[in-house]
């Protein structure tokens, strides 16, 4: 076998967020083939062979790349609609118009999305896919296809809806599936597109939607899919005290309380939003390793509250960082959600340094690998996992008088991308991405914003 080819990233710092958070004021890094194979303070050792590549990084960050950890790529074509709404009225608005989408919409969304996502330094996207409109074709594989195609590594989480108004449910009866056919959809998707190699660029999770849109017994019998597949498993719990409310009125308990007597509980788990949790539902997430995704910009946006994540981080809770979808947060990138994530967990638990910027990076890195059960793989920069990270320009006008630049980082601006690697493969040079074309990008949802608004109107 030829031996890896080797790139060596040369005079930057590193910060590795490896479990001793492990930094180099001036260091190197090298790949080789898809792995991390060595990385240090100063230059790189002598006598390298097949080095294809030598990086000059003077005056950038190299760190592990960003792992989204929730989103929604087809909202990518309803940003900017109903502004003004808190969760459940944003919904009930929208739910009719998501229902009209179609393969080339959740296509180019998907290449919107993930266009924005791996522009800002994302590795590692995800999609939680929920709306199956009969007759909309394969959006699965147009999504994944979309990941493939722009090289950024992804899990599809398949979502699924089956409590429509005729059941209690909040979306109308028309954008739902049946029990049946979602989980058997769902089945399919993971035996044809999921992959559980140390390498993985395609994985897929079991992800029915949300406690007000999905059937208890779709609930249950999506975690036992899940766990006798061998996948994780994704849903959106605690998001705003209406959900609450509907969880106490409809199953006479709490949402926690809910999750656990349906099977949504445990490691394999991870959870979207989770504002809502008093003491014991934290202390119900810890001991069963239950994740989430923390959704700081859509929080706020929506009015739904702020997560407790700085009791969650103290109890032991698993938390990675999520955009959420475009509609509830119309930004579409993570890197800012560092600062937001930073800022927002300052406010809400009111205390000194209740977030820093370290736990900030470590979240968008490390607790999102964590979360997605690939943080033997990713999520830090330590010799053998792979090759997935992202050199932060912040020598010019927006950083260079911060002198730490985890700081500049996480408090600055948002930071241009020199480059950013997947797989030891470069994906973005110069905050440009290398295998599409941004332009065309941006005309095709532009097209299909207008076309799914063309026939929602028509109703
Ligand atoms: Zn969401």
């Amino acid at each position: 076998m030829a031996a890896a080819q080797r790139i060596v990233i040369e005079n930057c710092s590193i910060a590795t967020v490896d479990a001793k958070d492990t930094e180099y004021a001036t260091g190197h890094l090298v790949v080789a083939g898809n792995r991390i194979e060595s990385l240090g303070a100063g230059r790189a050792p002598e006598g390298l062979e097949n080095v294809v590549r030598r990086i000059d990084a003077t005056g950038h960050l190299v760190t592990p790349g960003l792992v989204n950890t929730h989103h929604h790529f087809y909202q990518w074509i309803t940003r900017g609609l109903a502004t003004d709404h808190n969760l459940f009225n944003w919904l009930v608005a929208l739910y009719p118009t998501w229902a009209r989408i179609d393969e080339p919409m959740v296509r180019a969304a998907a290449q919107g999305s993930l266009a924005m996502l791996a522009r800002g330094g994302v590795t590692t996207a995800l999609d939680h896919h929920y709306v199956f409109p009969k007759g909309s074709g394969d959006l699965s594989g147009a999504i994944i296809g979309a990941a493939r195609e722009m090289g950024v590594r992804f899990t599809l989480a398949r979502g699924s809806m089956d409590r429509s108004e005729k059941d209690g449910g909040l979306p109308p009866d028309f954008a739902v599936e049946t029990l049946e056919g979602a989980l058997a959809a769902t089945e399919a998707t993971v035996r044809e597109h999921h992959d559980a190699s140390f390498d993985a660029m395609t994985q897929v999770a079991v992800a029915p939607c949300s406690p007000f849109s999905v059937s208890t017994e779709l609930m249950r019998e999506g975690a036992e899919l899940g766990r006798r597949l061998g996948v994780r498993l994704h849903t959106h719990g605690s998001e705003t005290v209406e959900e609450e409310q509907f969880c106490k009125e409809l199953f006479g308990m709490g949402p926690t309380d809910y999750f656990e007597s349906t099977g949504w509980l445990g490691e394999e788990v991870w959870m979207a939003h989770c504002v809502h949790m008093n003491d014991s539902d934290i202390a119900a997430f810890a001991r069963t390793k239950t994740g989430v995704a923390h959704c700081p910009s859509s929080n706020a946006r929506l009015a739904a509250g702020i997560a407790r994540v700085p009791d969650m981080l103290a109890a032991g809770v698993p938390v990675g960082l999520g955009v959420d979808g475009t509609a509830s947060n119309e930004s579409g990138e993570l890197h800012t959600e560092l600062r937001n994530a930073l800022l927002i967990n300052r406010l809400g638990a009111h205390r000194e340094a209740a977030l820093n910027a370290r736990q900030a990076l470590r979240l968008g890195t490390y607790g999102g690998a964590q979360v997605l059960g690939r943080a033997a793989e990713i999520g830090s920069l330590e010799p053998g996992k792979l090759a997935d990270l992202v050199l932060w320009r912040l020598d010019t006008l927006a950083h260079a008088s911060i002198a730490d630049p985890v700081t500049a980082l996480v408090f600055g601006a948002a930071a241009p991308v020199t480059a950013s690697f997947v797989n030891g493969r470069q994906i973005v040079e110069a905050g440009r991405l290398l295998h599409v074309d941004e332009d065309a990008i941006a005309r095709s949802t532009r097209e299909e914003a207008r076309r799914l608004a063309g026939i929602a109107a028509q109703g």
